[in-house]
């Protein structure tokens, strides 16, 4: 495996691991899995589950593997099958040899049915979805018995073979387990294990027109691999005697133990695949990897680094309770790590133009710029500098508000890694009256930006010189949703009406230092003063950059932190 371990925190899951291999559980071995079902791209909460489950093999020497769960193939798809398998390995993970497929199972699965059904286990039900449902009972209820419930093994196993030959259309008949209808669990009221789809599965094929559920398929494809810990999110706890009465009745050799924790909730974002497909089919969103989007083809364009999202997945620890974690910590997390790595660039997003009136014309000079103040061994470049130079049209006001440090008529500022410059004249569009260009001066004994007289200013601009400027485009995007929780929504209201109207914000003919020119898609970059930066892998290419903000440098995250630390 590929990436690098951390200190792991201590967690409950990771405590019973240890015990286990002290005991000797398992035969001291740690074997783990990673199952999604195929319907949708992964998402920030999908990472959770990776780094713990990928983890903890790593730590323990085990293995983890990865496992396809499609057993419903009418929203299972290999556009998603080979997204997954590119996500989970963008993030650090090397699943190795073990690629499974739960549909590799189908036959075993089958046979497995069938010998519940010999040891009267499971019989064939022929009501309807709708009355399955209206017998099972409630919470205070018990359910009612089937009236099927007592069909001879022989006339089970007979009809469940000619469910399987195609007999019989959609939702004839199912075939369920035979626990106890009067459960306090309703999961364990007469489960329905196999229904009939006459569906092309993208593995398959026609091969099979009955379909295992997730609950029985589940704990035999871990049994069959070996998983030692079966690690899933707590929704399923309620089905974790289910998941034990198939193993015990069948008699596996290998028990695997369900453990549950709680999913990642992740405020102003939606982790569900059900609504995350609702963004893309709706055009809400570009795509599965729209930068806006939570799935990680999307933080990967928007230019996250898997280590950032590891460290976020470690940072945020694993519970028994759910809760909702800050996006900030997210971002934070990003920022971290994006200081460390990214090269220090300068970009000018809104352009103002200046002309330094006493620099010669048709004169150019290198200055010397550092390429990470967090990293020396990233050393120096040359900027070109010249008598025309752009600067933030934020940069400068006519009329400076207190407090307001940067240009201003009369006032003197430094430029990054340049001179100091002061204004004597704003130009104006005549018609429009707007600002189209500054006449300053520089002061050549300023060079590198200290003045020899010991003479300070409280300003530095970042720029760009004009005929050394490269064009880019730069996307600004900001939360997808515009409420904390738009998941559970306002008296019911559909997520979808929270959607953040200015979540994107396009600007063209920014201007950038010449040596981003031949920027790669996918590198990331701090644009001086403003954030991070990363070339977009998908629009980006020679003649036209594209840029994504990945996140701005201002951290709230940080700031939250050091109020809780006056608090105490
Ligand atoms: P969704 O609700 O987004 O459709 P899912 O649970 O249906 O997710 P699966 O493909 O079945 O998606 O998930 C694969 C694994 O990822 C499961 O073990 C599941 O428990 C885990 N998982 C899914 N969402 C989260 C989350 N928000 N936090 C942690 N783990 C998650
Ligand atoms: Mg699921």
């Amino acid at each position: 495996m590929n990436c690098k371990l951390n200190t792991p925190p201590p967690n409950f899951i990771r405590n019973i691991i240890i015990e286990d291999i002290k005991s000797g559980k398992h035969g001291g071995k740690v074997i783990t899995r990673f199952p999604p079902e195929p319907n949708g791209y992964l998402h920030i909460g999908h990472a959770k589950s990776i780094v713990l489950n990928f983890g903890l093999a790593l730590e323990f020497n085990g293995r983890c593997h990865l496992r396809f769960d499609d057993t419903n193939p009418t929203k299972e798809e290999e556009e998603y099958v080979l997204a997954i398998q590119e996500d989970v390995a963008w993030l650090g993970y090397d699943w190795g040899e073990h690629l499974y497929y739960a549909s590799d199972y189908f036959e075993k699965l089958y046979d497995y049915a069938i010998e519940l059904i010999k040891m009267g286990k499971a019989y064939v039900c022929d009501l309807s979805a709708e009355q399955i449902r209206q017998y099972r009972g409630t919470l205070k209820e018990p359910g009612k018995e089937s009236p099927y419930r007592n069909r001879s093994v022989e006339e089970n196993l007979d009809l469940f073979r000619r469910m399987r030959q195609g007999e019989f259309p959609d939702g004839a008949r199912v075939l369920r387990a035979k626990i106890d209808m009067a459960s306090g669990n309703l999961n364990m009221r007469d489960p329905v294990i196999y229904r009939i789809m006459h569906a092309s599965h993208h593995r398959t094929g026609d091969k099979w027109c009955i379909y295992p559920m997730y609950d029985f398929t589940h704990c035999l494809s871990d049994s069959i691999e070996g998983i030692t810990h079966s690690i899933c999110t707590l929704e399923f706890e309620d089905h974790r005697p289910l998941y034990d009465w198939f193993l015990d009745q069948l008699k596996v050799k290998c028990h695997p133990q369900q453990i549950e924790f709680a999913r990642l909730n992740l405020s102003y974002t939606v982790l569900s695949k059900r609504k995350l497909i609702q963004l893309v089919e709706g055009g809400f969103v570009s795509g599965w990897d729209d930068p806006r989007m939570p799935t990680i083809s999307g933080i990967r364009r928007r230019g996250y680094s898997p280590a950032s999202i590891r460290n976020f997945c470690e940072r945020i620890g694993v519970a028994k309770r759910d809760s909702v974690v800050d996006i900030a910590l997210l971002e934070h997390c990003v920022r971290e790590d994006l200081n460390k790595t990214s090269p220090r660039v300068m970009a000018v997003l809104r352009p103002l133009k200046v002309v330094i009136e006493n620099y010669p014309e048709g004169k150019s000079e290198e200055l010397e710029a550092i390429n990470n103040p967090e990293d020396p061994s990233a050393g120096t470049r040359m900027l070109p500098f010249s008598r025309e130079i752009y600067i933030e049209q934020d940069d400068f006001r006519e009329d400076p508000p207190k407090k307001f440090f940067r240009l201003a008529p009369g006032r003197e500022v430094r430029l990054r890694y340049a001179y100091f410059i002061t204004c004597h004249k704003v130009v104006k569009d005549e018609k429009t009256g707007e600002i189209i260009e500054l006449r300053c001066t520089y002061d050549p004994e300023t060079k590198g930006g200290a003045a020899p007289d010991g003479r300070r200013v409280r300003g530095t601009l970042h720029w760009v010189s004009v005929p050394h400027a490269v064009k880019a485009e730069v996307r600004l995007y900001d939360r997808l949703f515009s409420v904390p929780d738009p998941d559970r929504g306002k008296e019911g209201a559909d997520f979808k009406t929270f959607i953040n109207p200015n979540s994107l914000q396009v600007i063209h003919g920014c201007m950038v230092e010449p040596g981003l020119r031949n920027a790669r898609p996918g590198e990331r970059y701090q644009f001086e003063r403003i954030g991070y930066f990363c070339v977009d892998i998908v629009d980006s290419g020679p003649g036209h950059l594209v840029f994504n903000r990945t996140v701005p440098l201002r951290d709230t995250w940080a700031k939250i932190e050091r109020m809780h630390r006056k608090e105490k």
